[in-house]
């Protein structure tokens, strides 16, 4: 019974799904995890990449790939319905670079982007590394766009940098928590954290004051609302950027029960879901001073913090990293049969603060 389930993962493993909706590709289609254009803006199509190592391969010796090879398969319905937000983006992107701000609903949609890419490295590097022991994905890009809280901090890189670097999207702990990565595009740094609950409570929305982890799942309840933001909102001491994005998103799955719908409803929750959206609240900033809500409208500006000096580009990196092993801490506490695990991963994560500071 054990050995035929086993059988049974492997093989759903190994089936061709499409990295967008997760059924079988309904035609021979590749989507590139990386979009052409942003291949095409930060260099040769036909550059080698190096993109984590062989896992299967006795050595580990380094993957590399030819940048425009970088690609999964995918439907064509699925491509082509992602495929308006790709050019927005890449206006976007080209308008960040010039030194342009966006709008709030502007950063809305980039963030819906910055959560399709980082699903999209996961599950290309979960197809690349079969061997790894990590459960099949039971979720694809569709399920993960705009689900969870997010955010995204800016620092400038090197003057006249040019090129593209993803820094932690193909690691063990990327592999196993698909929630922090740090993508360089020329001369500007975006470090992304997408994860459950990360800003709730801090931005003063509802939040669970229970989680309780019980059959390997974990159970929220028990809500209560601060109503009051309370910057800064992440829980760890990245370097202040030049800007910072944040936008909380509700919890789907709590929406259906009666106290935490109710806490949705106070002022000052419903007054900053997004009009048309369900669950998104609008976007916010802060500086110095106060934290700032925008209207889908306005203009997100930059804010005074980077007057604060900046570092070099290896070492947000790095505070990526440890951030990474702050988080493995706090799950520690949180799971505690799963210690031995999660200090193995911590053993990479170490790696991967050692190898920053010689980038
Ligand atoms: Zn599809």
């Amino acid at each position: 019974m054990r050995n035929e389930q086993r059988r049974y993962i492997i093989t759903s493993a190994r089936k061709k799904r499409c990295i967008f909706c997760g059924e079988p590709p309904n035609a021979k289609n590749k989507e590139h995890v990386i979009p052409k254009w942003l291949i095409s803006l930060t260099g040769n199509l036909k550059r080698q990449w190096h993109l984590g190592v062989e896992t299967s391969h006795p050595d580990r010796k380094p993957r590399r790939f030819t940048a425009d090879q970088f690609q999964f398969p995918a439907c064509t319905s699925c491509n082509e319905r992602y495929s308006a937000l790709e050019g927005r983006t890449k206006g976007y992107l080209e308008r960040l670079l010039g030194g342009y701000n966006l709008t709030a609903a502007e950063w809305d949609d980039l963030l819906d982007w910055f959560d399709k890419v980082r699903i999209g490295l996961w599950l290309g590097h979960m197809m690349l590394n079969k061997d790894w022991p990590a459960p099949p994905p039971n979720f694809y890009i569709d399920q993960r766009i705009g689900t969870k809280d997010r955010c995204v901090l800016i620092y400038p890189n090197r003057h006249n940098s040019k090129g593209l670097v993803m820094s932690g999207a193909s690691d063990p702990v990327f592999m196993h928590k698909p929630s922090s990565f740090v993508l360089s595009i020329n001369g500007l740094i975006f470090m992304n954290i997408p994860t459950e609950l990360l800003l709730s409570k801090r931005m003063g929305f509802p939040y669970p004051k229970q989680l309780r982890y019980e059959d390997d799942r974990v159970y929220v309840e028990d809500y209560a609302v601060d109503a009051k933001p309370n910057i800064p909102f992440l829980d760890f001491p990245f370097h202040p950027p030049q800007l910072g994005v944040y936008q909380s998103i509700l919890l789907e799955s709590a929406m259906a029960d009666a106290d935490y719908e109710a806490l949705t409803d106070l002022d000052f929750t419903a007054a900053k879901i997004i009009p048309s959206q369900r669950i998104k609240t609008q976007i916010c900033t802060f500086g110095l001073g106060e934290e700032k809500f925008h209207e889908p409208g306005e203009t997100v500006e930059k804010s005074d913090l980077a007057k604060n000096g900046i570092l070099s580009p290896p070492e947000y990196v790095s505070q990526l990293f440890r951030y990474r092993q702050k988080d493995l801490d706090d799950a520690m506490k949180f799971f505690p049969d799963r210690v031995k695990f999660l200090m193995h991963l911590k053993k990479y994560n170490q790696d991967g603060i050692e190898k920053a500071q010689h980038l």
